[in-house]
C-alpha cells in the first residue's frame, strides 16, 4: 500500500529531529562552553590570568643575604605572617606553612604569629617551628577581644540564627564562627603581640600556594604606597549581611569626612552584574576580597575611619544577630575610606583556598591549572566579582 507523499515527509522529518536531539543529549561539550552556555561569564571578555604574568611594575627588593635569619636579616621590614589556627587543625596549618615557605619565605624569613583563643599545644608549637628557620611566636588572644560582648542578648542571638539557618547562611548558629568574624573584622591588630608590627600576610590551615615569589611582598607594600593585597573577588551570600550596608550608610551619614574621594563606591554598590544580591543585601553588591589571604597594613586598620567604623558595627550586635563576615567589612571599610590605587590584585600570587583559586600563567607556578576559578560545581563560576574590580579599578 502506498503512504501519502505529505506523511512520508512527516515521518522523514520525525526521524530527522529524533536523531538530532539523541546527538544535542549525547554531544561532548569543554567546560568553557558550559560556562559560556549558562551565559556565566559574559561580561568577562578575557580573564586576565591567561595572559603571561610576571612580577609587579613598581619597585621590588628581591631575596638576598640580608633575608637571612635572626639579627642578620637587616632588609626586613615590620611584619608577620599571621594565622589564627585550632589546635586541631595543626596539619592543615603544617601544609600551609609548608606551601608558602617553598615558594616565598625560606628566602626572606619574616616571623610567623600564630593566634588562639585557647593555648597551643606543645605539639603545635614543636611541629610549626620545625618548617621554618624563621622565628615562631604563639599568642592567646585576651578574653576582652574573644568573649561574646556585654551588650548581645544570647535570647536574640538565638532566634536570629535560627532564621538564618533557615536561609541556609553557613555557620549561622556556630557561635565561634561570629566570634573569630568580629575579631578578624576589629580586634586582631589590636593584640599586644602586634603592637610594634606594622604588616601581615594572613594565612590560614588548608591552603595551597602554588608559585615561586622572589621578591619581598612586604617591602612591595611599603615602596609602592600600597595598603591592601587580595588575590580573589568573590560575591557573599546576602543573608549574612542584610544590614550591613544599610549601618554603613548611616555611618557615613554621620561621617562623611572619612570617606576617601577616590574611593570604590561603584564597585561596592554595582547592582548590574547581580541584582538581586544588591537588592538582598539592601544596595551592596556583596562583591569582596576574600580575606582568609591578605597582605596588608594594619595601619588602616588602626586608622580613626575604620576604628569608628568598626566600632559603630560592632555597637549593632550584627556580628551575632546576622552574620557578618571579616570580608564584607574589609572590603566595605576599605572600598570606602581608602584611596582604591593602594588596593592591589596579587595576581602573581599562586593561591587556593577550597573552592576556589587564583591561578596566573607562569612558568613560575606549579601544579596550578592557568585561569582555573574553581574545581567544585559550574554554579561557583557566577561568584567570581572580579570582572567588576577590573571594571571600576583595573588590575593594579
Ligand atoms: P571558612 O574559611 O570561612 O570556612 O572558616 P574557617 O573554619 O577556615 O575559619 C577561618 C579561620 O579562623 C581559620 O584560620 C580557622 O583556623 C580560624 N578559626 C575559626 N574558628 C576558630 C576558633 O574558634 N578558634 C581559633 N583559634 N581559630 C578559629
Ligand atoms: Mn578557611
Amino acid at each position: 500500500m502506498a503512504i501519502a507523499r505529505p506523511v512520508r515527509v512527516l515521518g522523514l522529518a520525525a526521524v530527522v529531529m529524533w536523531f538530532f536531539f539523541i546527538w544535542q543529549v549525547l554531544k561532548p561539550t569543554s567546560p568553557s562552553t558550559k560556562h559560556k552556555a549558562k551565559g556565566i561569564i559574559k561580561s568577562f571578555e578575557r580573564d586576565p590570568n591567561l595572559d603571561p604574568t610576571g612580577e609587579p611594575e613598581g619597585i621590588l627588593v628581591h631575596a638576598s643575604d640580608e633575608y637571612a635569619p635572626g639579627p642578620a636579616g637587616t632588609a626586613r621590614i615590620n611584619a608577620t605572617l599571621l594565622a589564627l589556627v585550632r589546635n586541631e587543625e595543626l596539619n592543615d596549618m603544617l601544609s600551609s606553612m609548608r606551601d608558602l615557605e617553598r615558594t616565598w619565605n625560606h628566602k626572606f624569613n619574616y616571623p610567623w604569629t600564630f593566634f588562639n583563643d585557647v593555648p597551643f599545644t606543645e605539639e603545635f608549637k614543636k611541629k610549626t617551628s620545625a618548617l621554618t628557620k624563621a622565628e615562631c611566636r604563639y599568642e592567646l588572644i585576651p578574653k576582652e577581644h574573644w568573649e561574646v560582648p556585654s551588650w548581645i542578648n544570647m535570647d536574640l542571638y538565638k532566634e536570629s540564627t535560627q532564621i538564618l539557618k533557615e536561609k541556609k547562611v553557613q555557620y549561622a548558629d556556630m557561635i565561634s564562627y561570629h566570634q573569630m568574624c568580629r575579631w578578624n573584622s576589629g580586634l586582631f591588630y589590636k593584640h599586644p603581640a602586634l603592637a610594634n608590627t606594622q604588616y601581615y600576610w594572613r594565612v590560614e590551615p588548608k591552603v595551597h600556594f602554588f608559585c615561586d615569589v622572589d621578591y619581598d611582598v612586604f617591602r612591595y607594600m611599603q615602596d609602592n604606597n600600597k595598603t591592601y593585597g587580595f588575590t580573589i573577588n568573590l560575591y557573599d551570600s546576602p543573608d549574612s549581611i542584610p544590614t550591613l550596608w544599610p549601618e554603613t550608610l548611616k555611618f557615613i551619614a554621620e561621617h562623611p569626612e572619612h570617606v576617601h574621594e577616590n574611593n570604590a563606591m561603584d564597585w561596592l554598590t554595582d547592582k548590574v552584574r547581580r541584582p538581586d544580591h544588591n537588592k538582598k543585601a539592601n544596595g551592596y553588591s556583596t562583591c569582596h576580597f576574600w580575606s582568609n589571604f591578605e597582605i596588608a597594613d594594619m595601619s588602616f586598620w588602626r586608622s580613626k575611619p575604620y576604628e569608628d567604623y568598626f566600632n559603630h558595627l560592632d555597637r549593632t550586635g550584627n556580628f551575632f544577630y546576622e552574620r557578618w563576615g571579616d570580608a564584607p567589612v574589609h572590603s566595605v571599610g576599605l572600598g570606602l575610606f581608602e584611596d582604591k590605587s593602594r588596593i592591589h590584585w596579587f595576581r602573581d600570587i599562586g593561591y587556593q583556598h577550597i573552592p576556589f583559586f587564583n591561578c596566573p600563567n607562569s612558568p613560575k607556578c606549579k601544579g596550578c591549572v592557568t585561569g582555573r576559578l574553581t574545581d567544585g560545581d559550574d554554579i561557583l563560576y557566577k561568584e567570581d566579582c572580579r570582572p567588576n574590580w577590573f571594571k571600576f579599578v583595573g588590575q593594579g
